[in-house]
């Protein structure tokens, strides 16, 4: 494999910052929840109050951001797009409120500079792992980036995806599992954990585990939080919504806030937090 910057032995392991004192690949793990889709400005309020209020006030974690969809990669051309920038106006604004960074994600090269001006950390999402000119203009941005596995690649084709953003001259890069397709039909996605450890050993970039979308199915996620956290994931994704069954996107699979403060309160009883 050509693509050697982002290898163990490319250089020193990659830690940022993101915003707000919030470290990617510090001693502590990053918890990114929020929900699917920014819907409009006060379900994004409520969501990172409620995600402030558990994991910074109660649980009194230091590394947290609050993610939100404003362009949406939907499989159908009929359902809920996202509402592009207005969606990241209010993501920032719920961003300043609770005094968190946010997060996005980018799917075409010319939303890059609008994202860049309201979110802290950009992701790319699964699909688009492989869109290079997409990639080539994140390689240009001053913000930090994290790279999902598209659900089809090897982790040669993940690694040499983000070979993209640091020889471009970004090296906040952060790799993120989402799972893969696979033969579970009660899961949406297969979640592929043997990756954290191949991740450690291989690459310099931290690696992170999105719980939600292999899950498809919020009872299954906080199993997957503990997995990816046991596993030494340098932090996890999630979505939460304040009325999961009456969202616009992936209605099933988000945590309503009552299971959201269970979850992470079982994991800090389980010293996994
Ligand atoms: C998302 O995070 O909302 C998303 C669409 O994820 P993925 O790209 O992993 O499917
Ligand atoms: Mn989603």
């Amino acid at each position: 494999m050509d693509c050697k910057l982002v290898l163990r032995s490319g250089g020193e392991p990659v830690r940022f910052e993101v915003g707000r004192g919030v470290i990617i690949g510090g001693e502590e793990p990053v918890v990114i929840a929020g929900p699917c889709s920014v819907e409009d400005p006060e379900m994004i309020v409520e969501t990172a109050m409620h995600v402030k209020r558990v994991l910074v006030e109660k649980l009194g974690l230091r590394n947290v951001v609050i993610r939100g969809g404003a362009w949406k990669p939907r499989t159908s051309p009929y359902s809920f797009q996202g509402h592009g920038e207005k969606a990241l106006e209010w993501l920032r604004e719920a961003g300043d409120k609770a005094g968190l960074p946010v997060a996005t994600e980018v799917m075409d090269p010319r939303h890059v500079g609008i994202a860049a001006e309201y979110v802290d950390v950009i992701w790319v999402g699964a699909r688009n792992m492989q869109n290079t000119p997409l990639l080539r203009e994140l390689a240009k941005t001053d913000k930090p980036v994290l790279l999902k596995r598209h659900f089809g690649a090897t982790i040669n084709e993940w690694l040499c995806a983000a070979e993209y953003l640091l020889a471009g001259g970004n090296d906040r890069v952060a790799l993120v599992e989402r799972g893969t397709r696979g033969f579970n039909e009660y899961a949406r996605f297969t979640l592929d954990i043997t990756v954290v450890p191949v991740v450690h050993e291989v690459s310099r970039l931290p690696v992170i585990v999105d719980v939600s979308h292999p899950a498809g199915k919020r009872s299954l996620v906080p199993p997957l939080i503990a997995a990816a956290l046991a596993a030494g994931a340098d932090g996890v994704m999630l979505e939460v919504h304040p009325r999961p069954d009456k969202a616009l996107s992936d209605a099933k699979q988000q945590l309503s806030f009552e299971m959201f403060e269970e979850a992470f309160t079982g994991l800090r009883r389980r010293g996994l937090i």
